[in-house]
């Protein structure tokens, strides 16, 4: 596929250093998958590449996804699409706005076709005879979910464990459907690695649904998701957060954004402080990318 040559990978890791972790004794680390490419990055990157390969494979020359109007998924898809030659089409959750924001804008300039369908439609997305209306309307097409979460995702998640040249005793990642987690959890063999998810949203069903993910007759790596960073629910931000990304990104030259990854890094600085985590600990954060995302918030407009 003519963009592997294109992107950076393995992505690097940084360690991060701060006057907290010295005295707690803990080394931070972050899995730079926001720089693996300037759009088709982190966490959404890894689960199109073996949808993307898969759909080539098959002949199709249509992609069709779904997202809401913010996606960082259908983004990527689309940026994908005009690298490959593939033509995209992008099933939008909600009215179609007046003036289209960034991102949409972006996924037009870039050929992709967006349906805009209410949010009572969208709950269809999985349901066969929506699809096949689907087919109907836009004739042969490689359908990925949503997220791009399905197997050829996950199996292009847990290719991230196979790039650590080291040991880590604690994984951690942004947790929204929980695939990123669970194809991790799957895939780790390191016994001494646990795994550490921060959700992004109020969904206190999180756990079940990654359990009920797992195949639970295999020996698992040790998981939890954390509850206590969303700052009230998903996409929502607060002044203290979008301060923390704009120092985050003076003081270590690391782009954060306030959905996933600036949630996440705030998060294991704040456990670092009440000592959750065992002095010595190495710690590695995955930087899932999406920062893209950015523009939604007023505060880093200006900063496209
Ligand atoms: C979509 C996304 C996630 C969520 O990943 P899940 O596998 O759905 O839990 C995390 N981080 C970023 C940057 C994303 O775009």
């Amino acid at each position: 596929m003519s963009i592997l040559e294109k992107l950076n990978l393995p992505s690097p890791v940084t360690q991060i250093k701060n006057p907290l972790l010295d005295e707690k004794k803990i080394q931070l680390f972050i899995k730079r998958d926001e720089l693996i490419h300037p759009v088709i990055q982190g966490n959404k990157w890894r689960k199109l590449k073996y949808n993307l390969l898969k759909a080539n494979n098959k002949g199709k020359k249509t992609l069709l996804s779904f997202g809401g109007a913010y996606s960082n998924h259908l983004h990527a898809l689309a940026a994908a699409g005009k690298e490959l030659g593939f033509k995209t089409i992008g099933i939008i959750r909600g009215e179609a706005p007046r003036v289209l924001n960034p991102c949409l804008q972006d996924m037009m300039n870039w050929g992709m076709q967006l349906k805009f369908i209410t949010r009572l439609e969208y709950k269809q997305k999985n349901n066969p005879e929506f699809i096949k209306n689907l087919k109907t309307e836009f004739s042969d097409f490689y359908l990925i979910p949503e997220g791009g979460n399905n197997t050829a995702g996950k199996k292009g998640c847990a290719e991230l464990l196979d790039e650590l040249e080291d040991h880590y005793d604690v994984i951690c990642c942004e947790v929204g459907s929980g695939t990123m987690l669970s194809s991790l959890i799957h895939t780790n063999t390191d016994p001494d690695t646990r795994f550490l998810g921060f959700a992004v949203m109020k969904n206190t069903m999180l756990n079940e649904e990654i359990n009920a993910s797992l195949e639970l007759s295999k020996t698992l790596s040790d998981w939890t998701i954390n509850h206590e960073y969303h700052f009230g629910g998903f996409a929502k931000s607060t002044p203290e957060l979008n301060d923390f990304i704009v120092d985050f990104k003076q003081t270590y030259n690391i782009q954060l954004e306030p959905v996933y990854s600036g949630k996440m890094l705030w998060g294991i600085l704040d456990l670092v402080k009440y000592d959750y985590f065992k002095k010595g600990s190495k710690i590695l954060a995955i930087h899932g990318g999406g920062l893209q995302g950015l523009r939604g918030f007023k505060q880093f407009k200006e900063k496209g």
